[in-house]
């Protein structure tokens, strides 16, 4: 086995430096728990981003998966598979959606809800609506199209003209959406909960505001839920908080439980934009990944995840709340929903401190935003992990790193 000096060696030579790594290596996880190269144990407070919803080699999905992959890990869609089609109708049963198509990302099926929504106004030859309008701080994937929706200017700069027909509106304010969309308004694309940006929900009925704009104004609804969906926030999707029907969902992240996989959901309406020929994807719905979905979708009912993530959601906000009365001067506020949690850090606080301080009492969570820390756990979580996890940010907001102050001119 190579030692970990020699694969921080190899990484630092080898790999693109896209990211900001500390110099770790993990091997190994099991439930929620993560091993290091040195055997270094962890509680997993991020799940690789609100990925991993069974948390680390759950016994129903190495099952599914390796008997899958022992039976047919392939074919492209030239022909159905079984696993596919069995996950299709699941979805549609729990979303109230009436078709899919499966991608392998979460950028993919956002890319395809764009090219669905234009292509649909295009075929009742309603030539000029192609305009999409998003939200600011939103996260909506780092492909051009994707990129181009996703609200925050530093994901966009540098990388060519964006796309055109694209604006931004400031998330939550209704008014702004109903100053900005019109008659040629192709689709507005919205976050129940905006996650990369900060973990910040909605507020209370701006969703059922958009549905009512969207229909007013002959424009679609498409809800990013690829953060929120598949239970994180206690419903299956998060918009059935408030009784939200949209024209098209996008999921991805905790789908199929680590497995690579994306899907855009669309009702009936929309299923004939989208001709033979006109979208497609060699990977995309592949047997392994839907095998991979299906048991999730299985645990989720089995364990009865989703009233066992309102429950420990409730645990774990009420906890950080706790926090945030008792250490004002280093948090200011927790908010989220169900196991999608975010505690807003005070002023002067530095979040990547936080995450460093954390990592080194054997706590992994992860940040949102400019200066939010960001839980998103395994969906298994139990109390007792979460107060573990409590216990160790009550101790690093007890002396917070601060940033450096900033320097005089
Ligand atoms: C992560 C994320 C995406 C992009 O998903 P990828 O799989 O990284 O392409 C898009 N939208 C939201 C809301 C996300 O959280």
């Amino acid at each position: 086995m190579t030692a970990t000096h020699d694969l921080l060696a190899l990484a630092d030579r080898y790999l693109l430096k896209t990211y900001k790594q500390p110099p770790l290596v993990i091997e190994r996880g099991e439930g929620c728990r993560l091993w290091d190269s040195e055997g270094r144990c962890y509680l997993d407070l991020y799940a690789g981003i609100a990925v991993c919803a069974l948390g680390h080699a759950h016994p129903a999905l190495v099952r599914a998966v390796s008997e899958q992959v022992a039976r047919l890990g392939h074919i492209a869609n030239y022909y159905y598979n079984d696993k596919q089609i069995e996950l299709a109708a699941e979805l549609c049963r729990r979303t109230g959606m009436d078709r899919v198509f499966f991608a392998n990302t979460g950028t993919e099926a956002n890319e395809g809800a764009l090219k669905l929504v234009r292509r649909y106004h295009w075929a009742r030859n309603d030539r000029e609506r192609i305009e999409i309008v998003s939200t600011w701080s939103s996260f909506h994937g780092r492909t051009m199209g994707s990129v181009t929706m996703t609200g925050q200017a530093k994901y966009w700069e540098g990388f060519g003209p964006p796309l055109a027909g694209v604006s931004h509106v400031p998330y939550g304010d209704l008014e702004a959406m109903r100053r900005r969309v019109h008659d040629r308004t192709a689709a507005v694309i919205v976050e129940p909960i905006q996650g990369e940006g900060g973990v910040l929900p909605a507020p209370p009925g701006y969703l059922t505001g958009l549905r009512h704009l969207c229909d007013e104004r002959g424009a679609l609804l498409i809800v990013d839920e690829i953060q929120t969906g598949v239970g994180r926030t206690g419903k299956f999707l998060a918009v059935q908080h408030e009784g939200v029907v949209p024209d098209v969902v996008t999921l991805a992240k905790g789908l199929a439980g680590g497995v690579p996989i994306g899907a855009f959901l669309v009702r009936e309406h929309l299923a004939s934009a989208l001709a033979p020929g006109t979208h497609g994807t060699t990977f995309g719905g592949n047997p392994l990944a839907c095998a991979a979905s299906l048991a999730v979708l299985r645990t989720l009912d089995d364990a009865d995840l989703l009233a066992h993530v309102t429950r420990t959601g409730t645990h774990l906000l009420t906890g950080l709340e706790a926090l945030v009365k008792k250490h004002p001067h280093a948090a200011t506020e927790a908010r989220g929903r169900g196991l999608l949690v975010g505690l807003v850090l005070a002023e002067g606080i530095d979040p990547r401190g936080v995450l460093n301080a954390m990592r080194e009492r054997g706590v992994l969570v992860s940040q949102a935003g400019e200066r939010v820390i960001r839980l998103a756990p395994p969906l298994i979580i139990t109390e007792a992990e979460i107060d573990e996890g409590l216990a160790a940010l009550d101790a690093v907001l007890q002396d917070p790193p601060r940033t450096a102050p900033p320097t005089k001119h």
